[in-house]
């Protein structure tokens, strides 16, 4: 696997724990990868092992040049993220290796519903497949986006997945937000779990791609097979 030297080309606050970074990869004109796959950082973090400075994160952003995109959040005590949010800057260098990951659709996506459940920063290889699904013009059948968040702040990327849903055929985005409801709110309140089981009986035309910390994927993996979809309609990347 080939290891490239990137450059933090831009990085912007999104909230007080979240960061969104742009890398762009040295030498290259375009980074090719499949949405959906990630990339490793090998990050100064001061480890004796190499493997113990490695990474991983979900590439946020469609194919396009050599420039990708991170969606980042802070862990309280992590050694990786501690750097990345209090000592990279503009113009750091860091080695990336990559693309790496097989939490990726299916090529031929025009006969299958698809379902994304993202919570936190799992919307990264979700918002890469959908924009890519509405550049390329991928025929598609019905494209569901779950997120779940806390609060509206936290919701990531939230006004360009309502914008999203004007531009690109079939796709509903569904926000639920489990400990705010901000006047005027017309989607859901509580957790994911209660509206893929309220929209979805089993069917053999649906795949069910699950992102997030372990705890929300295994409570989807539990109750989607318990509803009676089959193991192998269900696609899942933990981050924990
Ligand atoms: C395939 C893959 C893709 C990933 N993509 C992303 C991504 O797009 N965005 C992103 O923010 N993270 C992502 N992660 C998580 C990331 O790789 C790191 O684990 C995370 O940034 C914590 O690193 P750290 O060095 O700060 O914490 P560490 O010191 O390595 O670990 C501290 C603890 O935090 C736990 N942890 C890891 N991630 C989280 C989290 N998100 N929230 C709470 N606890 C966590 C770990 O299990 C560990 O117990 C991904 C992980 C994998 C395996």
């Amino acid at each position: 696997m080939q290891w490239y030297q990137a450059v933090f080309s831009r990085i912007e606050d999104v909230t007080e724990r979240h960061k969104r970074f742009w890398l762009t990869i040295e030498g290259i004109k375009n980074f090719e990868f499949t949405p959906g796959q990630f990339i490793t950082l090998e990050l100064p973090i001061d480890e004796e092992k190499r493997p113990k400075r490695w990474r991983h994160y979900s590439i946020a952003s469609p194919p396009n040049g050599n420039t990708i995109e991170l969606i980042i959040v802070r862990v309280p005590g992590g050694k990786g993220t501690t750097y990345l949010f209090d000592v990279a800057k503009v113009g750091d260098k860091v080695p990336l290796r990559g693309p790496l990951g097989k939490f990726t659709l299916p090529e031929d996506i025009s006969s299958v519903d698809i379902c994304l459940i993202a919570t936190g920063t799992g919307i990264a290889p979700f918002r890469s497949m959908l924009w890519h699904i509405h550049n390329k013009n991928i025929p598609h059948k019905n494209l569901f986006l779950i997120q779940g968040a806390r609060n509206l702040k936290e919701l990531l990327y939230y006004e360009e997945f309502l914008d999203l849903e004007k531009r690109l055929k079939n796709f509903r985005y569904i926000p639920v937000l489990s400990r705010e409801t901000p006047p005027n709110w017309h989607s859901y309140k509580g957790y994911v779990h209660q509206v893929y089981k309220e929209m979805f009986k089993p069917r053999e035309d649906i795949l069910f791609y699950l992102c997030g910390l372990r705890n929300m994927i295994d409570e989807a993996r539990d109750n989607l097979t318990q509803m009676g979809f089959n193991k192998k309609q269900i696609k899942f990347e933990a981050f924990d």
